[in-house]
Order: C-alpha cells, then structure tokens, then sequence
C-alpha cells in the first residue's frame, strides 16, 4: 500500500512546517488536497495515518480531504469537460486528441494547529 509512504512523507512535512514557523502547539487539522486521477484512495490515507501517526506531531489531528476535479481539454472541438476518470476520448464530440488537465495533485493544502 503506498498510501503508508505518502503519509510518512506527509508527517515529515507537517513536522517542518510547524519547525519553520515556530509552532508548538497541538496539529488539530490538517487539509489534503488529492485529485480524482492521482491514484490516492482517501480511506488508505487515512488508514496509514491512523497507524503512523500516534507519537507524532500529527497525532488526534483531523483529515480533511479535497478531491479536485480534472478536466478533459478537446483540442477538436474545443469544450472543457470536468472528469472524475480518465478518458481517451472527448466526452463531448469522441475525439481522441485530447489533453487531460489536473487532477493528480497532492498536496499539503493547510495545517491548523491549537493555539
Ligand atoms: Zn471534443
């Protein structure tokens, strides 16, 4: 399961952050963003977090997640369409030259912690 490692690197991150910007208090919540086409299964990461994350910075702390969408970008006919799967083709005229935009970002979008 390599949701374990990503939020072991996630952890560390969280573990920085608060080291840079002097904090020390209690992590209460922290905001994911992970895109529809990233692979990421939301119940694994919050799975490997409730194993990993005991004796860290992150312990008790929130999970909440963001799911942006992706957008299929049809170079034929020129529609945007929002996708939750990736596809080969344009949902709207069938054409194969299309480019997939977004969706695979992972990110640490905000930590809160307790004042
Ligand atoms: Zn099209």
């Amino acid at each position: 399961m390599h949701e374990l490692s990503i939020v072991e690197a996630l952890i560390d991150q969280v573990k920085e952050t608060l080291v840079q910007e002097g904090e020390k208090g209690r992590v209460l919540k922290l905001e994911l963003s992970i895109g529809r086409l990233s692979g990421v299964n939301c119940d694994s990461v919050r799975f490997a977090f409730g194993l990993l994350a005991p004796g860290t910075v992150a312990e008790g702390a929130e999970i909440v997640f963001q799911q942006p969408k992706a957008a299929c970008n049809c170079r034929a006919c020129n529609v945007l369409t929002e996708i939750d799967d990736l596809v080969i083709q344009c949902p709207n005229c069938g054409s194969g030259d299309v480019s997939i935009e977004g969706g695979r970002e992972l990110l640490l979008q905000s930590i809160d912690v307790e004042d």
